[in-house]
C-alpha cells in the first residue's frame, strides 16, 4: 500500500531518493501503478511529473533524443520522430493510455507484450541512465534488459534512437485493445557493431529477446523459413508454451514467416 507520495522537482532529487528506499517506484504516467491489481509493489511513490528536464524531443548529430517522461503521444506526434518508432507507439490503440503513458515507464516494465521492445532493440537504442549519486551512464536496450536487477533503481533520464536506421514492426494481436502473442522487429541501424541486421520479439509470457544468430546468418544470405524455425527451436530463451494463442509450433512458424517478411522489407528499402 502507498502511503507517501514525494514530487520530485529535479531528476537528481528523484534518482537519489528511489536509490535510498527500496520500497519505493517512480510515478511516471502511472498507467501501471495506478492500475487495479498493478503489479507494482511500493510504500513510497516518486513524482517525476513535475521534473521538466524528462520533457521533449531533439536532434543530435545522427540520433534523436527522447526525454523519458515523453508520452506516447508526444512522440507521435513530434516531427523529429523516426516513423518507426512512431508505429510502434500507435500500437497502444487507447488514445487516453497514449496521453499518459510515458516511454521511461514503458522501457522500465519489460512486459513480454512490450508495444515498444521489440522496435527499440531493433534499432540498438541506447538510454541515459542516472544513479543516486546524479551521476550518467549511457547503456543500450539491451544491456538494460540483461542487467536489470543491477539497474533497476536507476532514473532513465533520455532514449536515444537512430534517425537513419530502418525498421519494420508487426505486432500480432486478436483486437488493437488486446495483449499482443507476438511483436516482431526486424531493422537495419548504423548502430550496431556485429553486424547492421537486427531482429527482436516480445513474444508474450516468453521472452523480449534478440535474435542474433539469425541477424547474423540473414547478414550473409535469405534464410527459409524452414532454417529459421530449426534456428527458434534451439533458441534457450523462446521456450514457447502451449496456451490461448496457439501451441509453440504455431508461434515458431508464425515468428519465422515474419521474420522474412519484415526481412524483405527492410532490405527492398521500403523500411
Ligand atoms: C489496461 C492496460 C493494458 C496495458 N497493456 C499494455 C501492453 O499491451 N503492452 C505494454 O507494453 N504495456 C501495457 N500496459 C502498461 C503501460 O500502460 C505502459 O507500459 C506504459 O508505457 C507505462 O508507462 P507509465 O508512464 O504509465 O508508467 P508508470 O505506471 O508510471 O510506472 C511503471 C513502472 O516504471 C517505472 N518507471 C517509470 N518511469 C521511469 C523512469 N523514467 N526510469 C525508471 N523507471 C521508471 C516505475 O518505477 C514503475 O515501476 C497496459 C496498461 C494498462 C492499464
Amino acid at each position: 500500500m502507498v502511503d507517501n507520495l514525494i514530487l520530485a522537482q529535479s531528476a537528481k532529487e528523484a534518482a537519489r531518493l528511489k536509490g535510498s528506499n527500496n520500497k519505493s517506484a517512480y510515478l511516471a504516467g502511472g498507467t501501471e501503478i495506478n492500475r487495479l491489481g498493478s503489479t507494482i509493489n511500493a510504500r513510497t511513490l516518486i513524482s517525476i511529473g513535475r521534473v521538466k528536464e524528462l520533457d521533449g524531443i531533439r536532434e543530435e548529430d545522427d540520433a534523436i533524443l527522447i526525454g523519458s517522461m515523453c508520452t506516447f503521444q508526444d512522440i507521435i506526434e513530434s516531427p523529429l520522430t523516426p516513423a518507426y518508432l512512431k508505429e510502434a507507439c500507435l500500437f497502444m490503440g487507447s488514445r487516453t493510455k497514449r496521453n499518459m503513458a510515458t516511454i521511461g515507464g514503458n522501457i522500465a516494465l519489460r512486459r513480454t507484450d512490450s508495444y515498444l521492445y521489440a522496435t527499440l532493440l531493433a534499432c540498438a537504442a541506447k538510454l541515459t541512465l542516472m544513479g543516486k549519486s546524479g551521476k550518467t551512464e549511457t547503456r543500450c536496450v539491451c544491456c538494460y534488459l540483461h542487467k536489470y536487477e543491477e539497474l533497476k533503481d536507476l532514473l532513465i533520464t533520455e532514449i536515444r534512437v537512430p534517425k537513419d536506421a530502418k525498421v519494420q514492426t508487426k505486432r500480432y494481436s486478436n483486437t488493437v485493445q488486446s495483449h499482443a502473442v507476438l511483436t516482431v522487429a526486424v531493422g537495419e541501424t548504423p548502430w550496431c557493431e556485429k553486424s547492421s541486421l537486427r531482429i527482436a520479439v516480445a513474444a508474450k509470457n516468453t521472452a523480449l529477446t534478440r535474435l542474433d544468430d539469425i541477424s547474423e546468418a540473414m547478414e550473409q544470405k535469405e534464410l527459409t523459413d524452414e532454417e529459421i524455425i530449426k534456428n527458434l527451436k534451439a533458441n534457450k530463451e523462446l521456450k514457447f508454451k502451449s496456451d490461448i494463442y496457439g501451441s509453440p509450433e504455431y508461434k515458431r512458424y508464425l515468428l519465422a514467416v515474419t521474420i522474412n517478411d519484415l526481412y524483405r522489407k527492410v532490405r527492398g528499402g521500403q523500411g
